[in-house]
């Protein structure tokens, strides 16, 4: 790994943009902090002593490279289905990547704890994870409302040795927790690090989110090109803060034949406010929670209320760098809603054994559809974010078996 591991298509200039959008933080004691971070940042990846220790904890404690599996039953709708199994990575998801950067870091730059936010429980299981390894403290606020939905992944955290700060404001849910978290954070910047959870948020996080996650495409460019030969013709993934589609669609950015499509959630419908999270579809540009991008707004430029299945899936914003690829237009963005999304997880359990999480199983749902528009010489590379263990009470419940 070295800093060239980004394409500069999705590098930010000095001030932290990427086009329009990205930034800094304006609060003067946040941004001294986040210098630090920043600093440390551009120090550790250049540091082989760190580079080997990434490398090493990526292959023996998380088990990379995660395979790339041909999934022939799905197939049969038309296109060739292939998974890029981040669900097999340690915890469950590809969140792991990040956090061990992270945490790493934060003990490089001599801090006593982390701090973060989390909404389906993934970023803070991953982080109470690398945390424990680490030897760091390590503290989650997370949204009431998620808290009573994903239970199993907040005994997890409690196991790990994390303290739980559990957030009532507004919805519940992952932009209140974020606040609470920031909030934490200015509180003792000198102990702390704040480790965000997906490619938002000011800058460095989603220059360093980004980053630690680019090993996803790394990885898939040479297993596809290797196993099945060529190139494949879309690269699909679910878009929350869009961490995971960044770090898969970084190493195809400039193999200008392969289509990246990131796929939202449209909940209960894209013509219901309130009940849905497509940001890159319906969002206004403007300023969120310390950085630009298209969000979905109230009238008055209030963050809207959000929804999806997903508790990974439902923030009003989304990353800068998806943001650009939209305006340049290299980035596709498609939605699926709660109902395709539910029988995508369906089809992935009955047809191949693999029960998804319910945000990647919006990947699956688009490229279900889409495979069944294109013939069988066409080959969409999808990334299964995580394991759906998680949700398996929520969706029995949901489906009446
Ligand atoms: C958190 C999470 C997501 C959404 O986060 P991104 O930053 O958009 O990748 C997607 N899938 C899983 C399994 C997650 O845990």
């Amino acid at each position: 790994m070295a800093s060239e591991q980004l394409n500069p298509l999705i590098l930010p200039d000095n001030d932290g943009n990427f086009g329009k959008h990205g930034g800094k933080i304006g609060h003067p004691e946040l941004a001294k902090a986040l210098a630090e971070i920043e600093q440390g940042f551009r120090a550790i990846i250049r540091d082989d002593e760190f580079i080997n220790e990434m490398k090493r904890l990526q292959t023996t404690y998380v088990g990379r490279p995660s395979p790339i599996y041909q999934a022939r039953t799905l197939s049969k709708r038309g296109a060739q289905i292939y998974l890029k199994r981040e669900d097999l990575n340690h915890t469950g998801a590809h969140k792991i990547n990040h956090c061990l950067g992270e945490v790493l870091l934060a003990k490089k730059l001599g801090k006593k704890k982390v701090i973060a936010e989390t909404g389906a429980g993934q970023h803070g299981v991953a982080l109470a994870t690398a945390s424990a390894l680490l030897g760091i403290e390590c503290e989650i606020h997370m949204g009431v409302v998620d808290i009573a939905k994903e239970h199993p992944n907040v005994s997890r955290m409690k196991i790990l040795g994390a303290k739980i700060v559990p957030v009532s404001a507004g919805a519940g849910t992952l932009k209140e927790a974020v606040d609470s978290a920031f909030d934490a954070y200015i509180k003792a910047p000198a102990d702390s690090m704040f480790a965000i959870g997906s490619v938002v948020g000011p800058a460095p996080y989603p220059e360093m989110v980004a980053y630690f996650q680019s090993i996803i495409g790394h990885e898939a460019r040479d297993q596809f090109q290797q196993l099945y030969g060529g190139l494949p013709d879309e690269v699909i993934a679910c878009v929350g803060g869009g961490s995971n589609a960044i770090g898969l669609f970084n190493a195809f950015l400039d193999d200008k034949e392969v289509a990246l499509v990131g796929v939202e959630p449209a909940g209960e419908g894209l013509d219901k406010p309130g009940r849905h999270a497509a940001t890159m579809t319906l969002g206004k540009f403007g300023n969120i929670q310390g950085f630009n991008c298209y969000y979905l707004q109230e009238e008055d430029g209030t963050p809207a209320a959000v929804h999806s299945i997903a508790s990974g899936l439902d923030y009003p914003g989304v990353g800068p760098q998806h943001c650009h690829l939209k305006d340049t237009g290299r980035g596709r963005y498609e939605t699926a809603t709660d109902a395709e999304c539910l029988e995508a997880f369906m089809a992935l359990s009955r047809e191949e054994g693999i029960i998804p999480a319910l945000e990647s199983s919006h990947a699956i749902a688009y490229a279900l559809r889409r495979a069944a528009e294109l013939g069988s010489d066409k080959r969409l590379l999808v990334n299964l974010s995580g394991r759906g263990d998680k949700d398996i009470d929520y969706v029995l419940d949901k489906i009446g078996l």
